[in-house]
């Protein structure tokens, strides 16, 4: 009989009832204890969506993140929040985000405001962990409570729990050593918290301890490889049985380690390498366990499950019992349950999977494997109907697409001339002074626009009222513009509500749904469009609104959208082709529209490609091949316009200089960065790179309601033009100013428009 089990469940809740909870809790309107019982209820709930598996997870449920609590289950807390005499949550709430809730703020005096912790993306999701913090000095600490309450929990339930826990080596790897020590220096200070805990564990009759090492699947250096023998040698005298887990990947060079460390079962992400798991069968210790991840844990289609169990049955026949199954990964990376989805077309609903969905394949595929097929054979006989619906679908398969595709060449990316010779003639189109000025697209989203947009939705507004609206705010941020002095303008993007869902919505081959959503970071969630077929674009997104905004004004408008790397990384895409070609696919499409805007007599486009460097693979060795594309489809979509027209792309990150040389191969005319933080070191880069194009460096940070002065402001461009040229600078925020007030916007730019001033005095 193979055993089922799943890694982690989505702890949010299928209504997002937990980030509901916690904002209420941080704004004061709930208690501690009601967000506490909020917790156990989801906690309950999600045990019961798990039954029918033979394991399911415990200590997967973190309130803000998973990687936060590991760090107090290990007593690793920052040392600004020690001693603090609130409850743990509340600290923990500190660590993630510099406050607790109002209540908790009592404690504020006696135990001090706190600088939040750093978050960063967990691998190569588009969730974020709170980094833990280390130093030459950091001791570690077992505290049990958050494990023991909720295996208690389970116990009460009668649901068999298996704890999950981030191991050892994966957790010195996604923290911080802030004083710059060797983290590997601290595994042997590590070692014997983690043996307490697991004896803990043994204590509290668990059979099984999942512990996740999924840096297994990235190129490790041989001393960390070497640490992971000693650390696990470390284990061997335990009471409990280790399930060691890595997904996100392939195992390559470290599968041979992996399968030789002395643990009880091996879990092997079959989505990304399928190669690997008959390799490990081979491989792994006679009583060893081998999980398969069989179903894709982070996307949204029906797995092919006659086509899974062609490949599983031969393998459940050689390991027998040893053979256990589940999603690949955790299924934090998506939505709860598809059933939710009413509103959905049918058609593509019945090509899809939602967690609650995923755990159903696991089970079918183990009842097929323990007592044949026969035994699922209608449930098989529908997966097939649906698979192969999919496959066929003339809503997936465009020949048009394909054909454009296949006809895309070496030129098509290509400028008419390189930027020397473009730069001129822009020149003379644009007459701009030294310095120019410009923001980075949108501008504050009232309470007003948000509305005009939902009544639109809701049918509340009709079409006519709803342009009018728009029409009206586009009208009012090009005369605050005009006011302020601003050399290139926007047009604001009060239509959009999101950069990647405003296109997704208009271009055939996507689909929405209601409530996909997956969490981001704490309370952040977000709901990625689907990206099901083919792309095309049935006709202009932008136009309308960019034509309109520059017939009111002399300056040069600035016509903006969203590039294809970014929309694909923000997307659940299709399984069915490469990533790349998806991409080609957006790029494609956004190339009309940026053509469209040309001809319009737009002079200026902006192709955002803020999530370009979020696609990076996992292994560098992987790099290269995705930046090719990436940076290929970026050409496609803006290299077919005349010298004179000029590209700008907007980065909303600083770290450059491992991708330089594929930053510059973008050849955009400008490019504006996210720098203000960084007091302009980031541009380093660049200036080692001696990077050809414009630059405009951020200079106002919009993630801080603080207003730059303007003195600071020039005291930044100083900076950058001992980096830069200063014919190459452009003055302009971080980022765009959506989620700013106007009180903040107005005097921010003025600042920021009266230091380009004095700095063209001071270089004439
Ligand atoms: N043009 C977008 C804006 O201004 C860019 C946002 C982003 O880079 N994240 O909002
Ligand atoms: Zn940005």
């Amino acid at each position: 009989m193979v055993t089922t089990h799943n890694l982690g469940f989505p702890r949010i809740g299928a209504k997002r009832e937990l980030k509901f909870g916690l904002e209420r809790y941080w704004k004061g309107e709930s208690s501690l204890d009601e967000l506490k019982a909020l917790g156990a209820q989801l906690r309950a709930r999600h045990w019961e969506n798990q039954k029918g598996l033979d394991l399911v997870p415990a200590g997967d449920f973190a309130f803000y993140d998973q990687v936060l609590d590991m760090s107090f289950t290990l007593g690793n807390l920052p040392e600004r929040v020690q001693g603090f005499h609130g409850d743990q949550l509340d600290n923990a709430f500190r660590v993630a985000r510099g406050r607790s809730a109002h209540g908790a703020e009592d404690h504020a005096a006696c135990c001090g405001g706190v600088a939040a912790g750093e978050m960063t993306k967990w691998f190569d999701t588009n969730y974020h962990y709170i980094v833990p913090e280390f130093t030459a000095d950091t001791q570690f600490n077992l505290d049990t409570s958050r494990l023991s309450g909720q295996l208690r929990e389970a116990r009460e339930l009668g649901v068999k729990a298996k704890p999950v826990i981030i191991g050892p080596l994966t957790y010195l790897w996604l923290g911080k050593a802030r004083d710059d020590s060797d983290k590997l220096a601290l595994l042997p200070r590590i070692m014997p918290v983690y043996r307490a805990l697991l004896d803990y564990f043994r204590v509290m009759d668990v059979e099984w301890v999942q512990i996740d090492e999924p840096i297994l699947v990235t190129e490790l250096d041989p001393a960390w490889r070497a640490a992971f023998a000693t650390a696990y040698e470390g284990f061997e005298l335990r009471s409990v049985k280790l399930l060691l887990a890595t997904y996100f990947g392939q195992l390559q060079e470290n599968l041979d380690l992996a399968c030789s460390l002395p643990v009880d079962g091996l879990h092997i992400d079959a989505i990304n390498a399928r190669a690997e798991v008959a390799l490990a069968a081979q491989k792994l210790p006679g009583e060893c366990v081998l999980s398969v991840g069989a179903v894709n844990g982070r996307n949204i289609w029906k797995t092919d499950l006659n086509a899974t169990l062609d490949w599983l049955e031969p393998l459940a026949k050689q390991l027998g019992e040893r053979l256990w199954i589940a999603p690949s990964c955790s299924l934090l990376h998506v939505p709860v349950d598809l059933d939710s989805e009413v509103k959905l077309d049918a058609e593509i609903r019945s090509w899809l999977a939602f967690g609650l969905q995923k755990l159903d394949e696991v089970k079918v595929l183990a009842t097929a494997l323990n007592a044949g097929r026969d035994q699922v054979a209608a449930v098989l006989a529908a997966n097939a109907a649906a698979v192969q619906a999919r496959r066929e679908s003339p809503r997936v398969n465009n020949p048009a697409v394909k054909a454009a595709i296949a006809r895309i060449d070496a030129q098509l990316g290509n400028r008419q001339h390189a930027y020397a010779e473009r730069a001129a003639k822009q020149a003379t189109r644009l007459k701009l002074p030294a310095f120019p000025t410009t923001t980075i697209g949108s501008f504050p989203q009232t309470a007003q626009i948000r509305q005009a947009r939902s009544q639109f939705r809701s049918g509340a507004l009709d079409d006519a009222g709803y342009r009018a609206a728009m029409r009206a705010e586009i009208e009012r941020i090009v005369r605050e513009q005009e006011q302020l002095g601003l050399d290139v303008l926007v047009h604001g993007e009060a239509e959009r509500n999101d950069m990647v869902e405003y296109f997704g919505e208009q271009l055939d081959g996507y689909a929405f749904s209601q409530f996909g959503w997956v969490q981001s970071y704490g309370s952040r969630c977000v709901k990625p469009p689907i990206l099901f077929g083919d792309i095309s674009r049935p006709k202009a997104m932008t136009v309308e609104w960019i034509t309109y905004a520059q017939s009111l004004t002399d300056k040069p408008m600035k016509g903006m959208l969203t590039g294809p790397v970014t929309i694909l990384n923000w997307s659940f895409v299709r399984d069915d082709q490469p990533r790349s070609v998806s991409c080609y696919q957006l790029a494609l499409a956004i190339r009309e529209e940026v053509l469209d805007l040309e001809k319009a007599g737009v002079g200026v486009i902006q192709i955002d490609e803020a999530a370009l460097r979020e696609g990076l693979p996992l292994r560098r060795a992987q790099w290269g091949e995705y930046l090719r594309w990436a940076v290929e489809s970026f050409r496609i979509t803006a290299n077919g316009v005349g010298d004179d027209t000029q590209i700008h792309t907007h980065m909303c990150y600083s770290e450059f200089n491992d991708i330089m040389a594929s930053i510059a191969d973008m050849d955009a005319d400008v490019i504006t960065i996210e720098t203000s933080r960084s007091n302009m070191e980031l541009l380093d880069a660049f200036d080692d790179f001696r990077y050809p194009n414009e630059i405009g460096p951020g200079v106002y940070d919009i993630h801080s309601p603080n207003i730059p002065t303007e003195a600071h402001i020039v005291q930044l461009m100083q900076k950058a033009a001992e980096r830069i040229p200063a014919e190459r600078l452009w003055v302009n925020p971080d980022c765009g100013l959506k989620t700013r007030q106007w009180a903040e916007v107005i005097p921010a730019l003025t600042n920021m428009v009266a230091a380009a001033r004095t700095l063209r005095g001071q270089v004439q």
